[in-house]
Parts: C-alpha cells; structure tokens; sequence
C-alpha cells in the first residue's frame, strides 16, 4: 500500500510531500463536502489501522533519494479520512522531522484536539490546520454529519484549549457552504468562538472540488471576501486568507491598525498542483476541473495538462464517450 503521494504543488505550503495514514475511509465525520468519497467506517475510535512501522519504512525509502528530498518545502500529514484517529501518528511525526528536517504540517478535522493523546502527540508539527465549519449544532449536523460519538461542545473547548498551548503555527481553516453555514447567525457565531483561539492564520474555504453531495454548493467570492473582512476586523487573528479560486489576505497592518486587502490570483504552477491533487482522488474530464476551478475553459486544463501528459504522469481514458484523466498509475 502506498501511504505517500506527491511532492505536489499545495496553494498553502508550497511544494508538499503528502503521508496517507488510512488504507480507506475512515473518519468521524461525513461531510457533505468531502472530495474524497462517503465515510465507509464512521467511528472514533483511534488505533493502529495501517502498522506504523510500515508507513514508516515507506518514509524512510523515499528519504533515501537526497534529489528526491531536496524538492520537498514541506510534508503534510494528510488521510483518507482523520488522520488523528491513527494511534501511530505521534511516532510518525517525531520521525518525519528526524529524518526528513523538512517543517511538517498535519490537517486535522478538529474534532479530538480535547484528547490528550492526540494532542501530546501534535506538539512536535510545525503547523497544524484543523478545521471548524460551524459552531451552531443545527449547521454543524448537516455540513459535518459527525459520528454519535462527537460531541461539538467539546470539540470547540478542545480547539481553544490546543490552541494555546500548541507552540507552532495553527491555522484554522473554515469550510463555508451556501446555505447551510454562510448565514449571519453562522458566521457571528464562528467569530466568538475564533475571539478565544490564539490563531496564527484563518483559511477560508468554499466548495471547490467536486464534492460528496451535489447539493454541496460554494458560496460567492463576495460572500467569502465579506466574511474574510469581518474576522479580520473582529478577532486578533493576525492574517486571514481566502483560499479558494486564488488567494487573498486579509492582513492587519500593525502602523495603521486597519485591515489591508491584498489579492494575488494563482499562478500557472499552483493551478496544476490543484489539478494533480483533484486527479490523484479521482479522475476527472476537463470540463470538471474547469468548472472547479473557475478557469476559462476545458481548452484551458488541456494545456496546462499537456506535459504532463506527454511525461506520463497523466493519462487519459476515454469512457461513455467522455474523456477522463487520470493521475500516475494508480487507477490503471
Ligand atoms: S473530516 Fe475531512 S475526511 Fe472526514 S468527511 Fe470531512 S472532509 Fe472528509
């Protein structure tokens, strides 16, 4: 089994070397949003479901390739589903930063950051970016649909109480979807609760990825760009990014104590690093990843995937008369 994928281009973190902790689904939520599938065991109990050991031999086979190493910035502890639930992850993260000396980022969903286990086990990352979509149960039961075993209380003092004591960067990143967590009430809501997190960052996300439920949908740039302002203006977070469809910061400039809007749109290489990424979950036609993305048209995917099509790491296939790509040979 392959636990490791990439280096691929991340928007966030730069060229970014992913470890896969689960050999499938297995999460404490269902989002509705989620790109990669339904959550085949729905659970929170956290034990050793691939043996650390081997994910660790995997590390320390590609550590072994100096050049292969060399163009990493960053690995990112990632899974199919909650990377925390896996017990091995304070093992795998103290060696990744032994071996590799590379800074390591994990993602998490948020929801066992109460456990002390697990947060013994984050303080040696360099960044962690949990995730909080909503704080009114109503939202959160409908975007998340979390496990019976998940209670939002206490989740949400977990978050404050890591991010406190946590000593490296923590970014909280905030999903927010049309309809169900982009009201007035949500998000007034949310800020309270971002008021009692020490935060070096707020990501703020949308739908932009084919997601589980068609029903998902984003919400405009303008709603995320109304939002982004207001955290920036109502919580001592120091910077608040939009990262959907290009980046934005919202950043408080410290001579003026006001908030400064700077927006930088994509470039070429971290648009095929979204591509490599969406593709390395599932295969997709250019229309799918046009329409994800925002880009001007089918015609454009093809050209940005033209070398890596030519180099192989991307195949096409055609299926029910529509053209699909696939990354690598993992589908094949
Ligand atoms: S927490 Fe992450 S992996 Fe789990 S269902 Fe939600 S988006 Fe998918």
């Amino acid at each position: 089994m392959n636990h490791i994928f990439g280096p691929v281009n991340s928007r966030r973190l730069g060229r970014s070397l992913g470890i896969d902790l689960l050999p499938r689904k297995i999460c404490n939520f269902d989002c509705i949003y989620c790109e990669v599938g339904p959550t085949t065991n729905l659970t929170c109990e956290r034990r050793e479901y691939v043996p650390t050991g081997e994910i660790i031999a995997e590390i320390e086979e590609f550590c072994s390739d100096p050049a292969r190493m060399e163009s990493v910035d960053v690995v990112t502890v990632t899974a199919s589903g909650e990377p925390t639930l896996h017990s091995g992850l304070g093992r795998i993260l103290r060696f990744l930063k032994e071996r590799t000396g590379k800074p390591v980022a994990v993602l998490t969903n948020g929801t066992n950051l109460s456990r002390r286990d697990v947060a013994a086990d984050l303080s040696v990352a360099d960044v962690v970016i949990p995730s909080l979509d909503a704080v009114l149960p109503e939202s959160f039961r409908k975007l998340n649909r979390p496990a019976r075993c998940v209670d939002l209380g206490e989740m949400i003092e977990g978050l404050v109480g890591f991010s406190h004591a946590f000593t490296g960067e923590l970014w909280l990143e905030v999903l927010i979807v049309k309809g169900i967590n982009d009201s007035g009430e949500n998000i007034e809501a949310l800020i309270k609760v971002i008021r009692r997190m020490k935060l070096s960052r707020v990501q703020l996300n949308t739908v932009a990825r084919p997601p589980l439920e068609k029903f998902a949908r984003p919400v405009s740039r303008e709603a995320l760009e109304e939002t982004a302002a207001r955290i920036a203006s109502e919580t001592a977070v120091p910077r608040v990014d939009i990262i959907a469809h290009g980046i934005s910061t919202f950043a408080r400039t410290a001579e003026e104590g006001r908030t400064k809007i700077k927006f930088d749109y994509l470039k070429q290489e971290e648009l095929i690093g979204d591509i490599e990424q969406m593709l390395q979950r599932r295969p997709c036609t250019a229309e799918d990843m046009s329409r994800t993305l925002a880009l001007s048209g089918p015609e454009e995917v093809e050209r940005l995937l033209e070398p890596l099509v030519k180099s192989g790491t991307i195949k096409k296939r055609l299926h029910e008369d529509r053209i699909y790509y696939l990354y690598g040979g993992n589908q094949e």
